[in-house]
């Protein structure tokens, strides 16, 4: 555990100082506002889906928030470049029950990969909705929603 720790807060250090794909997506096919209003997270998520077998062909993020909610975006991001909406969604579902307990990635089958050192997260209840917002975003993003989401909504 100590190791997983260790390497956690190497990946939120990483991240946070250098975050991937971070800009606009001008040419993006779907696009959701994220706010986290506990914390003062707030981050657009852009997609570009491949038009003839709906992978995600591009995907970004941008806006400002915690070490802990930029860094999960930007991992967030380098996981799903690729993935089709389906795994994407199956994804974020999991990483929602993961850093809420629900799911052991250590010892449950799942498609976090990389993802599962978020699993820390659990321990800290108000850490929670940072962790996730990009995941409510993209999800968001998904469905096309025009309103912002809000982790308080
Ligand atoms: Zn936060």
């Amino acid at each position: 555990m100590a190791d997983q720790n260790e390497l956690y807060q190497q990946v939120i250090l990483e991240h946070n100082k250098k975050p991937r794909n971070f800009s606009v997506l001008e040419e993006a096919s779907h696009y959701a506002l994220g706010k986290n209003p506990l914390c003062g997270d707030q981050f657009a998520v852009y997609l570009k889906l491949n038009e003839d077998n709906g992978t995600i062909e591009e995907i970004r993020f941008q806006g400002s928030g915690c070490a802990i909610s930029k860094a999960s975006a930007s991992l967030m991001t380098v996981n799903l470049k690729g993935k089709s909406e389906e795994e994407a969604r199956l994804m974020k579902d999991e990483f929602q029950k993961m850093v809420t307990g629900q799911l052991d990635p250590d010892t449950e089958p799942h498609h976090l990969g990389r993802l599962s050192i978020f699993q820390g997260v659990k321990q800290y209840p108000v850490r929670v909705k940072c962790a996730s917002l990009a995941w409510h975003t993209l999800e968001a993003a998904l469905n096309k929603e025009q309103e912002a989401v809000s982790t308080e909504s």
